[in-house]
């Protein structure tokens, strides 16, 4: 377990089994609306007015690496060799958050996702691109 996630995590660490099967129970769907929910009612609440730079509340656009291995892998998995020359399965998503003054908000995020054949996996850029979208998209109309 990294050092970061360590620090996350006090008393006894679960094992991953435990976490597995506490995260399959889980549906990604619910909990995506539960998020939304939360920033209609952050939007609602006016958290997002009179921001650190020039008044405007910004966000920043970053590509974060979930997990990785070189013995498991799933059909969504990014591919790429490592320092010993294995292959290597990751996932990777970019997130947008606020930036500046608190609360620091996480907008959305969205998984990379792999690509068949010889292309090459997606970018930070196309998957940055696809999550201002997608947040545009569920923005409320006035
Ligand atoms: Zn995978």
């Amino acid at each position: 377990m990294s050092k970061r996630l360590r620090n996350c995590i006090r008393g006894k660490i679960p094992k991953v089994d435990a976490v597995r099967d506490l995260l399959s129970g889980i549906d990604p769907e619910e909990v995506q609306k539960i998020h939304e929910g939360t920033i209609d009612t952050l939007k609602k609440n006016r958290v997002f007015r009179e921001g650190t730079i020039g008044g405007y509340v910004v966000a920043g656009i970053d590509g974060v690496e979930l997990f990785s291995s070189t013995k498991k892998s799933c059909p969504d998995c990014l591919i790429r060799k490592n320092r010993a020359g294995e292959m290597e399965y990751f996932h990777r998503s970019v997130v947008c958050m606020t930036v500046g003054k608190a609360p620091h908000v996480i907008l959305g995020k969205e998984m990379l996702k792999s690509r068949d054949g010889a292309e090459k996996d997606e970018g930070e850029l196309t998957g940055g691109k696809r999550l201002i979208f997608f947040i545009k998209m569920h923005e409320p109309k006035n």
